[in-house]
């Protein structure tokens, strides 16, 4: 569980989902109320998985040399919402969090976002690692694969890393294919009728 947590941020880090000090990840331990979580203060690319810190939903902390990620609340919160959720990532990925600077919206521009990421809502401004940011993401996250954290970044909840990490990269080839149809004329989406066909085609 921890290899795939220490993988997962290698991963976003050298896709420059995040930097080495932004972002922050973490799993949940045997469908339970404990988590493994990134540290805070760890540069990301040279994670190992003895740096990672084992804490329960209730914001103690059980294992770990390091403090937990400063955004422990965001996780603890959503897997306290959501049982169906084992992974939840947070990330600062550059396109999707512009694109959300500049008021533009990331519709169903293909089939994949269509599918995977059906509607998504920007969450209003609230400073990181606060207690107010974790209620916020908490209270909102129902039936959500990922939010959109306004001037900020973006968190996904799935039931495994791996989802979570689908839904990350989704959204942020989303934005970037938005933003190079916007640059080249205007971003159209697919038609409502054509998402409803996706959605039955590649029903779940
Ligand atoms: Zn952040």
């Amino acid at each position: 569980m921890g290899a795939k947590l220490v993988w997962c941020m290698k991963a976003l880090h050298a896709r420059g989902l995040i930097t080495g000090s932004g972002g922050n990840a973490s799993v949940r331990l045997g469908g339970g109320d404990e988590i493994l979580i990134t540290p805070s203060g760890v540069y990301k690319a040279e994670l190992e998985e003895s740096d990672l810190v084992r804490m329960g939903l209730d914001g103690k902390v059980l294992d770990g040399r390091w403090k937990p990620s400063s955004e422990w609340r965001m996780h603890t919160e959503i897997y306290r919402k959501r049982g169906d959720v084992n992974a939840v990532i947070h990330v600062h990925s550059p396109y999707t969090t512009g694109l959300t600077i500049a008021g533009r919206n990331i519709g169903p521009i293909t089939p994949e976002v269509a599918l995977i990421l059906p509607e998504i809502e920007v969450l209003e401004y609230v400073c990181p690692g606060t207690e107010d940011l974790g209620r916020l993401v908490g209270s909102r996250i129902a039936g959500k694969r990922a939010l959109i954290l306004q001037n900020h970044g973006v968190v996904s909840a799935g039931r495994d890393l791996l989802e979570a990490m689908t839904a990350i990269e989704v959204l942020e080839e989303g934005a970037i294919t938005t933003f190079v149809a916007s640059l080249m004329g205007g971003a159209k989406v697919i038609p409502k009728e054509e998402v409803e066909l996706i959605k039955r085609v590649y029903k779940r």
